[in-house]
């Protein structure tokens, strides 16, 4: 597994996901306030990923 760099900060992430078939890492923090940023958003798949790949981190 290739350690990534947060896309919103310098911590290490703690979860990479693919948008726009481009993959970014969140750490934990700057993952909450994605999901927290979805509320609106149409793409409840994308969501998923999100909530899928944090649970298997922890
Ligand atoms: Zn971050």
């Amino acid at each position: 597994m290739i350690l990534m760099q947060c896309h919103y900060c310098d911590s290490n992430a703690d979860v990479s996901i693919e948008k726009n078939r481009i993959r970014v890492g969140l750490c934990e923090e700057h993952l909450q306030e994605q999901l927290e940023g979805f509320e609106e958003a149409d793409s409840l798949s994308e969501l998923q990923q999100y909530v899928d790949a944090y649970e298997t981190k922890t």
